[in-house]
């Protein structure tokens, strides 16, 4: 079996002695021969084709020449020392020039010899130089075996002891003529290869790191990213089913006293329609006797504080507790507020658990949960913690929490014998293939439309250069009775970044709005201090918030009209729309200002144009997923049942996804507990790919 070759360990391949092994396992953590397969190279370069040094010109990328050195000299002085080695493969001349290693290089490359060199050509004092090339024997094999070059990442260690990409080349190859040809058992199953038109997993692996051509590279990569995407769909979707089939939920047959009187008595305004058929969408799973998984998805603004207020109402209704967890402190003591407010004089006992809650205080709340007494909790991750203990927990709403996946919503299922129905709620920019991972297993309701009287926000751009300008529009808005936010990307001055900071600006605008008040928030306050300074803006009585990204989610002050965001470019598209968000909640016309330095990259400019032009959180969304640079795998890592992906690329390879998540529900379609002999295969791949992770027993 070839399962058993691969698991032999790296010091058993020509070339890696103990020293070798051990520094391979503790750079990259590669202990088996397995590993070191599935350590695919970074890129590869094409070097198929050979350039003459006549047509070299210093706007090519990296070239490949094939000739001889004619001799060698050594030039400058100092820090300019160098070896410059003169070549010609009989139609011209570069020069090559080393800094380093001139010692090394004299003695190992001969004179009159054939040479390949690999390097990016400049020009200097009017002659075509090499700095630094690739200098490799021109044997023919050679050539012809290195039309693609692998490229591997490797670590400052790594280098400083010799082990470079090319040695990691020579370990890859000496590997793969250890394994015989066609030998790796294959990890799907044969028919699936065949629909799909997919190289075995033997010939992708071989290709991915020795490709003969580009296409090869492109058609190993398919196969090797599907199989990563497939096996996390297949993990989501199975445990999904299982959960819908087995699990059993706490039945919310009743609508009763608490939400009628609610809905009839204390309701400020008419629901939306989309706010109505989302909370009906979440009622009929409560009783349907299954545990409710429902991410509600909603712009910012769109009104999802009152969609949970009234699930958990439900809850209440039917014996039970209920709790929100919100990411942030200020968030969670928002929500407390909003919900005294709301209740008024119902006879609805709400409490606030987070990290600031302490002492005689914390005491009571735990008392009250245990006891019953308590029925919403509202809190932070606190409320996650092992010792808090409810006397039936029905309902857990999690909002705004990108982060939350599988993982952490199973930790929840401990603080009841039967589990409690949950309510995901989020403002859209998520990419929808990163929430079919992170949150695949939930069942998805939309709330598509905003309170009526809304005005879309008015978004502009200016330069840092004019503040008069914003102090002037800041200053009638005051005036206007409307407050306002500033958000800066530092919370003290810096000596590495050149950034605007909260506490230099909350002194500058005291000084130009002395008729003002203001108040500051940032993450390195005492929580006591955050709180107060927040109260004093939510009331009225300071006129300017200035504030890092703190308040970016959730925070809620209708009367707020204007959202200055300082060194706009720093942000993302995500968070600029988060932020904006917080304007724009009342009937008033509200303004985003977004103010840069002068000279902005491209991919700034456009991110600064898409928010001017739209308010739309799903088109921003797209956008900020066409931005998104390879390996950013925000939230994949956490969500606990995607595995590392290797190679595939939640923001690029959406189509992927899809394939795999289609191919994934028809097998479970065909066979929900994987139970055939044809579906061993993937059984055990499962089995294997989740050695390492949590228990999931209790689940599935
Ligand atoms: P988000 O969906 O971003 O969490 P919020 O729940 O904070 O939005 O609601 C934004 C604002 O809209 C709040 O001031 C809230 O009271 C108000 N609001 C919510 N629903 C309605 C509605 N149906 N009609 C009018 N105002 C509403
Ligand atoms: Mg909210």
């Amino acid at each position: 079996m070839s399962s058993a070759l691969l698991e032999t360990p790296l010091t058993y391949l020509p070339g890696i002695g103990p020293k070798r092994a051990e520094l391979l396992q503790k750079e990259l953590g590669l202990q088996a021969w397995e590993d070191l397969l599935y350590y695919f190279p970074y890129k590869h370069i094409d070097r198929s084709r050979l350039y003459r040094t006549s047509e070299l010109t210093s706007d090519m990328p990296f070239v490949q020449v094939k000739g001889r050195f004619v001799s060698f000299e050594q030039m400058g002085e100092g820090r300019k020392k160098r070896l410059v080695g003169h070549f010609t493969d009989g139609y011209g001349w570069v020069d090559c020039v080393w800094f380093n290693s001139q010692q090394y290089i004299l003695k190992s490359v001969k004179l009159h010899t054939d040479y390949i060199l690999f390097g990016r050509p400049s020009v200097f004092n009017g002659r075509i130089n090499l700095n630094h090339p690739d200098v490799d024997p021109a044997d023919t094999l050679m050539l012809s075996k290195m039309s693609m070059q692998p490229y591997y990442q490797t670590t400052e260690k790594m280098k400083k002891a010799g082990v470079n990409s090319r040695t990691l080349e020579k370990f890859t190859s000496t590997l793969l003529r250890q394994i015989p040809p066609a030998s790796i058992v294959d990890t799907l199953p044969r028919n699936m290869l065949a629909r799909l038109c997919m190289v075995s997993l033997d010939e992708a692996l071989r290709m991915a790191h020795y490709p003969s051509t580009s296409q090869e590279l492109t058609q190993a990569n398919y196969r090797l990213k599907f199989e990563e995407l497939f096996y996390v769909q297949l993990s989501v979707l199975r445990y999904a089913r299982l959960r819908q089939g087995t699990i059993r939920g706490h039945v919310f047959s009743r609508v009763g006293t608490y939400f009628n009187s609610f809905y009839s008595n204390n309701l400020p305004f008419q629901l939306t329609e989309a706010q109505k058929r989302v909370i009906r969408e979440m009622h009929a799973d409560m009783k349907s006797g299954r545990q409710m998984n429902r991410l509600v998805q909603g712009d910012v603004g769109s009104g999802k504080t009152m969609v949970a207020l009234m699930t958990m109402l439900i809850a209440l209704d039917n014996g039970y507790q209920a709790c929100i967890m919100a990411p942030t402190e200020i968030l969670a003591e928002q929500h407390l507020a909003t919900f005294r407010k709301m209740l008024g004089d119902m006879p609805v006992r709400v409490e606030l658990l987070t990290g600031m809650v302490k002492g005689k205080r914390r005491k009571s709340v735990f008392d009250g949960l245990q006891s019953g007494e308590v029925q919403i909790l509202v809190g932070t991750h606190a409320v996650i913690e092992d010792n808090v203990q409810f006397a039936n927990l029905g309902l857990v709403v999690i909002d705004e929490q990108h982060r939350f996946g599988v993982a952490q919503r199973a930790k929840l299922w401990e603080k009841n014998s039967t589990p409690p129905h949950i309510l995901v709620m989020t403002a859209t920019p998520i990419p929808r293939t990163l929430a079919m991972t992170l949150y695949g297993d939930l069942d998805v309701s939309v709330i598509d439309e905003l309170p009526p009287g809304r005005k879309p926000i008015q978004t502009t751009h200016m330069y840092d250069n004019a503040p008069e300008k914003l102090y002037n529009g800041i200053n009638a808005q005051i005036q206007e009775g409307r407050q306002v936010y500033m958000v800066y990307p530092l919370v003290k001055e810096s000596e590495k970044l050149d950034l605007k900071n909260v506490e230099a600006a909350y002194v500058h605008l005291q000084k130009v709005f002395p008729q003002y008040k203001i108040s500051m928030v940032h993450g390195q306050m005492k929580p006591s201090d955050k709180e107060a300074e927040m109260q004093r803006f939510v009331s009225g009585e300071t006129q300017i918030l200035v504030a890092t990204t703190v308040i970016e989610v959730g925070v809620n002050v209708p009367n707020a009209s204007v959202m200055v965001i300082q060194n706009a470019e720093r942000f993302g598209l995500a968070q600029l729309h988060q932020l904006r968000g917080r304007v724009g909640r009342g009937a008033s016309q509200s303004y985003c200002i977004l103010v840069t330095k002068y000279d902005l990259s491209k991919d700034t400019r456009r991110r600064i144009d898409i928010m001017t032009e739209t308010n739309d959180g799903f088109e921003i969304a797209e956008a900020d997923l066409r931005f998104r640079g390879p390996g950013d795998l925000e939230g994949t890592q956490q969500s606990g049942i995607a595995f590392d992906l290797k190679l595939a690329n939640l923001a690029k390879d959406g189509q992927i996804v899809q394939l795999a998540r289609d191919m994934a529900s028809e097998i479970l379609d065909a066979d929900p507990m994987l139970s055939s002999s044809e579906n061993r295969i993937l059984v055990d791949r499962m089995r294997y790919l989740k050695r390492d992770e949590m228990d999931w027993s209790n689940i599935s």
